[in-house]
């Protein structure tokens, strides 16, 4: 990226961006947003407990059908504290994603574990769970009922599949390897809530799903994360460790080191007027897709963004694969004002993981090469679709 600032940094979500340019993605405050917050506001619930961060806990727990939600400061502080709450320990080994935004990765160090990174399959790009069995069928062993890495000697305890772009992994092969090698499955479904994979939504296929309220991800409250699980144990857990490990909120008495990983009651209002308007995003992300797959099919020179069998996608991002540069086509959308942006760089081509083990490669090297992604905000009209199309096919 040379004469293009990073897309983050030049298109801030919820701003709106230069006058008349289209973004990536930004936040649509359509709904009960001003009056739930007034509402904090009036009541002086404003801070970290109140009335809307339970409801919004329920809403999004509601929504995926899991028993429990606990709602954290981040995204990425709900894959932390996942990883915790389903006892994952410093020195284990987790298998990621290597094609995903670096956040996963960086909640395993945080607890002084280590990814181990998956590529990507060339299809749906989303991680190869070939790959993954191959890993664990030649690359691991029983030693004292504990599943090493031969490489490594460390021991795996979980898989930390991510749903990237809205579309769901190849959950039931990747769950029936979890059981037999006794692994924990959670899963960043911070793209995706409101996928479903064979009917069954996004985060509520493993022990413990994680979602990320972001202002570029298909909710907002501004920002906050949320896990959600049916295991009590674990929601308890991941509630005591979020909220400071306290014991004894008079005597303030501490047995463990907690983290300050709490949503406020503000954000948690605007989360709420979000989950209602969830049904109509997910609608229009589904439109937005198909209209761009429609106008897009028979340009030569491109590909369509695929859908698996199994998958009921949410769409995230719509992105396509180019034949020629990823970054040319970037810059050149650029200049008419409109924000497109690659994938992520493999996490094993990351200066922070460049010498963590990965389990192929070469499938994350060229999607990152050649991926696109493009406007895919709520709000995208009809007609900036039309004009994202020529621009591209100009
Ligand atoms: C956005 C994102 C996160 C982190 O969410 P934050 O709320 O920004 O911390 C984690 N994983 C993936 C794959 C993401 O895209």
């Amino acid at each position: 990226m040379t004469d293009f600032a990073p897309a983050s940094m030049s298109f801030e979500p919820g701003a709106a961006g230069p006058k008349g340019s289209i973004p990536l993605c930004v936040p649509h405050i359509a709904g009960n947003e001003w009056e739930y917050v007034k509402e904090c506001l009036d009541t002086n619930w404003v801070s970290s407990v109140g009335p809307f961060v339970d409801r919004f806990e329920s809403s999004v727990a509601d929504f995926v059908g899991a028993q429990f939600g606990v709602a954290t400061s981040s995204g990425t502080a709900a894959l932390h504290i996942a990883l915790l709450a389903a006892g994952i320990q410093p020195d284990d080994e987790v298998l990621v994603s290597d094609l995903t935004f670096i956040a996963p990765a960086n909640a395993i160090r945080y607890i002084g574990a280590w990814p181990i990174l998956i590529d990507a399959e060339p299809n749906y790009w989303q991680m190869d769970v070939q790959k993954l069995s191959d890993f664990l069928t030649t690359g691991c062993e029983w030693t004292n009922r504990s599943l090493i890495n031969r490489n490594t000697g460390r021991r795996v305890t979980a898989i930390l599949p991510v749903h990237i772009l809205g579309h769901p992994v190849d959950m039931d092969p990747l769950l029936e390897l979890a059981r037999r090698f006794d692994l924990r499955v959670i899963e960043d479904a911070t793209e995706s809530l409101g996928a479903k994979y064979k009917g069954r939504p996004a985060g509520h296929l493993g022990d413990i799903g994680c979602f990320s309220f972001n202002g570029n991800k298909i909710i907002t409250a501004g920002g906050g994360g949320m896990i959600v699980t049916d295991n009590q144990e674990y929601a308890a857990r991941a509630k005591y460790l979020s909220t400071q490990a306290k014991d004894d909120s008079i005597e303030y008495i501490h047995n463990e080191v907690g983290f300050n990983y709490r949503l406020t009651n503000v954000q948690a209002a605007i989360g709420c007027a979000q989950m209602e308007l969830l049904p109509t995003f997910i609608e229009r992300k589904r439109h937005i897709a198909s209209s761009y797959s429609k106008l897009l099919e028979n340009v030569g020179g491109l590909t369509t963004m695929p859908r698996a069998d199994w998958a009921d996608p949410v769409y995230w991002l719509y992105t396509i694969l180019t034949d020629a540069s990823s970054r040319d086509c970037m810059r050149k959308l650029a200049k008419k004002s409109i924000q497109a942006r690659p994938l992520w760089q493999p996490l094993h081509l990351s200066p922070v993981y460049e010498s963590i083990q990965v389990e192929g490669g070469n499938v994350a090297e060229d999607l990152n090469k050649r991926a696109l992604s493009l406007p895919s905000s709520v709000s995208l009209t009809d007609v900036e679709i039309e004009e994202i199309v020529s621009a591209i096919i100009s």
